[in-house]
């Protein structure tokens, strides 16, 4: 296992009921550093840049709508395999299927409004942290 870094988003429904707290606690139970975060309130065009890979997908007008409808909060989390360990923290995209003790077990209101993004392969992860810091605000 190496030290990973992952790009993590706290989504609009979670900011919104004032969960950031209480995602960042998850996060850091579980031996993640956040090591990076700052709070945006992302435009349409910034929100369809990061989510282009789902562009044909047909719930792509939607996301970008939900995710530039009120703050995110964009962070970098590092730890031990913190790529896959921040995605079984998150639980599984639909929270009907998350187990128990997830974030989005716990948080999320629907498959849409799910409360957290989780970049999901060594090469998202750099694009996605490049996307949102640059590199003197990442402080491990
Ligand atoms: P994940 O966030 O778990 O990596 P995906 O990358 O497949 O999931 O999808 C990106 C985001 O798009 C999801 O987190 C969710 O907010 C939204 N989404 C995915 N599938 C659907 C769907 N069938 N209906 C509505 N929104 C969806
Ligand atoms: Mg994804």
């Amino acid at each position: 296992m190496a030290t990973e870094r992952t790009l993590s988003i706290i989504k609009p429904d979670a900011t919104r009921r004032n969960l950031t707290g209480k995602i960042n606690a998850k996060f850091e139970d579980a031996g993640l550093r956040i090591v990076a975060q700052k709070r945006l309130h992302l435009s349409t065009a910034q929100a369809g840049k990061f989510y282009e890979v789902h562009k044909d997908r047909p719930f792509y007008g939607e996301l970008v709508d939900f995710m530039a409808s009120e703050p995110v909060v964009v962070q970098v989390l590092e730890g031990e395999n913190a790529i896959a360990k921040n995605r079984e923290v998150m639980g599984a995209t639909n929270p009907a299927n998350a187990d128990e003790g997830t974030i989005r077990k716990e948080f999320a209101l629907s498959m849409g409004e799910n409360s957290v993004h989780g970049s999901d392969a060594p090469e998202t992860a750099a694009e996605e942290i490049a996307y949102f810091f640059s590199g003197l605000e990442l402080v491990g």
